[in-house]
């Protein structure tokens, strides 16, 4: 992978195709970057005419913002071909449990700058990150990537102490949020009090929702492998009642559903719970390649897509995954449904994550854009530049990123 940084003096960056994401590809194009922000975007014959600086011919790539994960847990990176599939969900939250216990520092902190060098060997710009060690986030810090540190909170009981939840410091590429792990480990007054916290600050906040069929027994009927794990861990309150109503439902009727809300995974779901989905314009977040590793199925993504949803990818971590490439999300997706429209592959990949995670200025390119961008090898062929993309190799080629 070539790797261009890009100073505060302009540039024309010239590609075959660019794809901006917010408007139509443009065949033989050009980007003027200048202080690490896009400030033009046209054709390359149209824009070299006023140009005065350095231009850069990007080589046979197609030009796309830096793509976005915006489902991942870092400090999990060193649980990568430990865990065995198999195929069940709560045998694998269980021996998570247990081997958590066993991992030296040490170990956990090299897998996780192993990670982020693997994220940015995968194009990937920015990223949402849950956490509930803080171990990533010193090497966030230090790292050139945009992110979103989710504290995560896991207490069914519900009583942590709710006013310890406070922001992270202000400014630079981190932004910090809160993420209740999941309605079945969560209680639900603590959920309402995180998103009455977030919603208050105008952030994001991320929540596995209905992954499992387990999950989906134990909150409609208060059975299963999940009770049963809760009761062992001594987190299941006394009278405890289930809600009687899918995960989706019950988000809903805790009214912590709305565009800041990331629905992680949503595999176990109905017409009607895409039409909550879509009524409170949540934001789904889909990890196929954990999903399958785990054996829980796949979410519907064409009925999302026709619910007008606007879904983003994860990888969720390397105990789960193997990869912790966005393109091989997409890949995945890709086999699955072929049907689905081409370009939405790619919205997933970069502008929705952007969008979810509150970042309006990721996730595409056009004036005022970062220049964070990626240069993806473009097959030769008469079909759209996203028909062969999809079916390419999919080898991130060049990655252009900002120094000021
Ligand atoms: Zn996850």
């Amino acid at each position: 992978m070539q790797e261009y940084p890009l100073g505060p003096k302009p540039v024309l960056l010239r590609a075959p195709v660019i794809l901006p994401m917010v408007s139509p590809p443009l065949i033989d194009g050009a980007v003027v970057v200048s202080g690490g922000r896009v400030r033009e975007l046209g054709s390359f014959r149209h824009l070299r005419r006023t140009f005065r600086g350095k231009i850069l011919d990007l080589g046979e790539v197609a030009l796309l913002p830096a793509l976005v994960n915006a489902h991942t847990h870092l400090e999990l990176s060193v649980f990568r071909f430990r865990l065995t599939p198999s195929g069940s969900f709560v045998s694998w939250v269980r021996s998570l449990l247990r081997k958590r216990t066993e991992v030296a520092l040490s170990e956990a902190r090299r897998a996780v700058k192993e990670a982020l060098q693997e994220l940015w060997q995968e194009g990937v710009g920015l990223i949402a990150d849950i956490g509930n060690t803080g171990l990533s986030l010193g090497l966030l810090r230090e790292a050139p990537f945009y992110s979103v540190y989710f504290r995560e909170i896991i207490d069914f009981k519900g009583d942590s102490r709710i006013q310890e939840f406070v922001r992270g410091p202000e400014g630079g590429r981190i932004t910090y949020s809160l993420s209740p792990h999941a309605p079945y480990t969560v209680s639900p007054v603590l959920i309402q009090a995180l998103k009455s916290w977030t919603r208050r600050a105008k952030l994001p906040l991320s929540i596995h929702v209905a992954e499992s069929p387990e999950e989906c027994a134990f909150l409609e009927r208060g059975q299963g492998p999940l009770r049963t794990l809760l009761e062992e861990r001594g987190q299941l309150p006394s009278g405890f009642e289930a809600p009687g109503l899918s995960p989706v439902a019950y988000l809903q009727r805790l009214g912590v559903l709305d565009e800041r809300t990331i629905c992680v995974h949503l595999v176990q779901v109905s017409r009607r719970d895409l039409e909550i989905l879509a009524r409170h314009q949540a934001r789904p977040c889909l990890c196929p390649r954990s999903n399958i590793f785990l054996g829980v199925g796949l979410a519907p993504l064409p009925q999302m897509l026709s619910s007008g949803l606007k879904p983003c990818l994860g990888t969720d971590s390397l105990a789960s995954n193997d990869r912790l490439s966005v393109l091989a999300e997409v890949e995945a997706l890709y086999a699955a449904y072929p049907e689905v429209p081409p370009e939405k592959f790619f919205l997933m990949a970069t502008l929705w994550g952007a969008e979810a995670l509150g970042r309006r200025d990721l996730g595409f390119i056009g004036p005022g854009a970062r220049a964070e961008l990626i240069g993806l090898g473009l097959p030769p062929g008469r079909s759209s530049p996203w028909e062969r993309l999809l079916e390419g190799p999919k080898k991130v080629e060049v990655r252009l990123y900002a120094t000021v």
